[in-house]
């Protein structure tokens, strides 16, 4: 079995360059450690916390269940409650954690202070120009993210194969690619188009260790690429979710013109939201999915999952080897 050895892998010391991205209400220590122990980067979401002194005892508790590298995501949006930001950096930092993933607006002054205490920042972003202001505030790895992503996607609306093919003209530093990833072919796409690994989100759901409800796995296998919307189109903070009752109820709020963040709050708050895992009904609250509820028919372990990855992404590449050095083949190469 060979292994797929890049900057990423390098850098963080991981077997396969698979991370396991941000994910609100689901970056737990279980999902953490899992991801982990199979040879990704498994992602603690700090706001998925209530507090910076919770995020301590989570990170304490994901150590419990792993030696193996893990990070910590913090991402920066509008938010019903503004978070302790520096509050959650800081314990971080404090219990020793060495990776962390920032994504959203103005990172600027968190990515400095993670540099200035010696911690490798993996950037998420949606548009080259945000990939070259964070490059120069010293990021070791860019995060491109795609229109097909889970959550927030920016304003900009460029798919995954135009803005990773920009990316590898524009960029120093290595990157990954976010979004749309869910499989075997995704992966073996993203390293063709010069990322050093990929990011997925969606797909860490759908695994045995996801720590939300059955149900919820069983929807996203029983589901296609059709399934998801974007609310927040019209505020200006465009977020992918799970196509259901109440996200359709967001949108129609919104068509009708001139919505304001109050007239759709009580159906959006992540608290609401968060009951769907908890409680295992769809239709509960807003979910974040990507397009890739459409790639996803299955519940592995992460181990098996990452396994399955890497054997498949060696044999595409194996393929389209194949297909370069013969002659006259203009056939699929596997
Ligand atoms: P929340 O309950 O504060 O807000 C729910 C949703 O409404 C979020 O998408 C938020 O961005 C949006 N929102 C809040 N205030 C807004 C405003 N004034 N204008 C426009 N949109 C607004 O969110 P939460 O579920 O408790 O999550 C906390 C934070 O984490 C939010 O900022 C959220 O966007 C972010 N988040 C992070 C991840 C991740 O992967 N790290 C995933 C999803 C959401």
């Amino acid at each position: 079995n060979k292994m797929i050895v890049t900057p990423l892998t390098k850098l963080l010391g991981i077997r396969i360059p698979a991370v396991q991205g941000g994910m609100q209400w689901v970056g737990l220590p279980p999902m953490v450690a899992a991801v982990s122990n199979a040879g990704g980067l498994g992602v603690l979401t700090a706001l998925s916390q209530p507090s910076p002194d919770a995020l301590r005892v989570a990170i304490r508790e994901t150590r419990k269940l792993t030696s193996k590298p893990f990070g910590v995501n913090i991402t920066l949006l509008p938010s019903i409650n503004p978070p302790d930001y520096a509050g959650y950096a800081r314990v971080s930092v404090e219990e020793g954690v060495k990776i962390f993933e920032t994504a959203g607006n103005n990172p600027g002054p968190l990515i400095q202070y993670f540099k200035s205490q010696g911690c490798i920042v993996i950037h998420k972003c949606t548009t080259i120009r945000h990939a070259k202001s964070a490059e120069k505030l010293g990021v070791d790895v860019l995060s491109i993210d795609g229109f097909e992503c889970a959550g927030h996607p920016g304003e900009d609306d460029i798919g995954g194969l135009v803005l990773l093919a920009r990316a590898v003209k524009e960029l120093k530093v290595p990157f990954i690619a976010s979004g749309g990833i869910a499989d075997a072919r995704g992966f073996a796409a993203a390293l063709a188009l010069g990322a050093a690994g990929v990011n997925m989100g969606t797909r860490f759901m759908c695994t045995v260790e996801a720590p939300i409800h059955q149900n919820i796995k069983e929807k996203i296998v029983a589901s296609t690429e059709r399934d998801t919307i974007h609310i927040f189109r019209s505020l200006r903070n465009t977020a992918r979710v799970y196509k259901n009752k109440v996200a359709m109820e967001v949108v129609e709020i919104e068509r009708r013109g001139n919505a304001k963040f109050e007239d759709i709050k009580d159906l959006v708050s992540g608290a609401r939201g968060r009951l769907v895992y908890e409680k295992g009904d769809p239709d509960l609250g807003i979910w974040s999915a990507g397009v890739t509820v459409g790639l996803i028919n299955d519940i592995p372990t992460c181990e098996q999952l990452l396994k399955d990855l890497e054997k498949g992404v060696e044999e595409i590449v194996a393929g389209m080897n194949k297909v370069v050095v013969s002659e006259g083949s203009a056939s699929c190469p596997v």
